[in-house]
């Protein structure tokens, strides 16, 4: 692997051939700011927060677009990047109309947690909301572009790693946007509201319309565990408001098998658990109708149905199913019990229909 040495910030560090002074510093744990970059959508060029001084170059360079070279010396912190960063987040948030009291992102939005940390108080321009209508065609997006700052991220994301090519940008200028399908409403374009851009937008601009409400991020308990639905296995962060007793939102983790993403039923198919229609007792048919009993008189009553019947008919008129929504133990358990016990081949798997 060919390696070099450059200086940061006045410090030696040795880096790989490839990366770029930005990729190469957050290794190292220096904060360059940026609203763009993501490790998924990697070097969009867009927001250009992330400008460096490198000496030798002509004007201020943006980090993530400039790979690292051997002996190269670069500064992050001096009175001319802070001040540039602070320029580009100044314009960004005086092109758009944020109000972070209503904001469904308040808490956890970058461009928030930016102009906090570059301390700017106000922008030195004139605020010129853009007034463009909210998109909530979507059934579980939700779109608002007045505050999109044009990063590009859902673009790529929606183009590059979900594949739906849905999301472009459109017009141009001061009036270019984020569009689905050229310029159609969400809910009327070939959108298939995996909610990957959602995910992935550093702002409210793009939200997930089932959260709205649920909960600022600061309250909720965030409990990581694997999606119930199928045996992909993807990682998933559930979102809980506690006080309510219900999960308010589901996000993908970005590590194996899904790198944060996930289908529309992992990411927004949970409102199951605290359903008043969820079954949590047993229940038998009694005289046409469906009554609870316990567990015990379930089991023996089932047990002494599937005995009588087999006894009756033979062990080829039973068969079981078994479920995406439970664990691999309880579906082996089923086979075994299928196939060892009842001695039926039937058994089968929902997630194979
Ligand atoms: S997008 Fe961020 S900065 Fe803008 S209103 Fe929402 S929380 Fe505030
Ligand atoms: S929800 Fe998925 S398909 Fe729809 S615009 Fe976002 S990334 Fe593209
Ligand atoms: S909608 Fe969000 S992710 Fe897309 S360009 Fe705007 S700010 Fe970036």
């Amino acid at each position: 692997m060919d390696t070099m040495t450059i200086t940061m910030n006045g410090k030696e560090y040795v880096a790989r051939q490839g990366p770029t002074i930005l990729e190469v510093a957050r290794a190292n744990g220096i904060f360059i700011p940026s609203l763009c970059h993501h490790q998924k959508t990697q070097n969009i060029g867009a927001c250009r927060v992330c400008v460096v001084e490198v000496e030798g170059a002509r004007s201020l360079v943006a980090s993530c677009c400039m790979p690292v070279s051997p002996g190269m010396v670069i500064k992050t912190n001096t009175q001319r990047v802070v001040e540039a960063q602070r320029m580009v987040v100044e314009l960004l948030w005086a092109s758009g109309d944020h109000n972070c009291l209503t904001c469904d992102q308040n808490g956890n939005c970058e461009l928030q947690d930016l102009i906090y940390r570059l301390k700017i108080d106000q922008p030195r321009f004139e605020i010129e909301p853009p007034g463009y209508d909210l998109d909530k065609t979507g059934v579980m997006i939700s779109r608002d572009p007045n505050k999109c700052v044009l990063c590009g991220r859902c673009i790529v994301a929606c183009n590059h790693v979900v594949v739906n090519e849905v999301l472009s940008f459109v017009h141009r200028g001061s009036h270019m946007q984020v569009a689905c399908d050229y310029d159609l409403p969400m809910g009327t374009s070939t959108c298939v509201q995996c909610g990957e851009c959602a995910q992935i937008c550093p702002v409210g601009a793009i939200t997930d319309k089932k959260a709205h409400g649920g909960g600022r991020p600061w309250e909720l308990e965030k409990i990581n565990t694997t999606c119930p639905y199928c045996g992909v296995g993807c990682q998933v962060t559930v979102h809980v408001n506690r006080e309510e007793n219900r999960i308010v939102q589901v996000t993908g983790r970005e590590i194996p098998p899904n790198d944060g993403m996930l289908c529309v039923k992992g990411r927004y198919g949970y409102e199951f658990p605290s359903s008043p229609n969820r079954l949590t007792q047993p229940m038998i048919k009694k005289n046409g109708k469906h009554v609870p009993v316990s567990w015990d008189e379930a089991l023996d009553y089932t047990a002494a149905r599937i005995r009588e019947i087999v006894d009756r008919d033979g062990p080829d008129v039973f068969s079981a199913f078994g479920s995406g929504r439970v664990p691999n133990e309880t579906n082996y358990a089923i086979m075994k019990f299928t196939r060892a016990v009842v001695k039926s081949n039937n058994v089968d798997h929902c997630a194979r229909t």
